[in-house]
């Protein structure tokens, strides 16, 4: 990926005072929160979603996102890999529509994505 593209960043979220409200914080206690306290529960929320969801997440919408554009098109999103069930006749090899075997439905080792474009 060329540099400037590939570390072009595009936010995911905030947190706001509202938020902790909504989190059944009372007003008193988000009235003792000054920005800089905010600041810090806006850096460890980034940790802890880095660390735990974020690299979870990250391909599900990703690929919902490809397979939404590719169906658009006519196309189709296709995972490559192995079934991770090694009973599994599908376990040296198969594809899919989704990251699960066609045979057992057990979660595949992607291997590849692709577009396949239908003709
Ligand atoms: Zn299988």
């Amino acid at each position: 990926m060329n540099t400037k593209r590939g570390s072009q960043a595009f936010p995911i979220t905030s947190v706001c005072r509202d938020d902790l409200i909504r989190a059944e914080y009372t007003q008193k206690l988000v009235d003792m929160l000054d920005d800089a306290d905010m600041k810090k529960i806006a850096s460890e929320m980034s940790d802890a979603y880095c660390n735990n969801g974020f690299w979870i997440d990250l391909p599900i919408i990703v690929d919902s996102v490809l397979a939404e554009k590719a169906e658009k098109e006519g196309d189709v999103l296709i995972y490559a890999g192995s079934c991770t069930n090694p009973k599994c006749e599908e376990y040296e090899g198969t594809q899919n529509t989704r990251p699960f075997c066609s045979v057992c439905e057990a979660p595949m080792e992607v291997t590849d994505k692709r577009i396949v474009l239908d003709e």
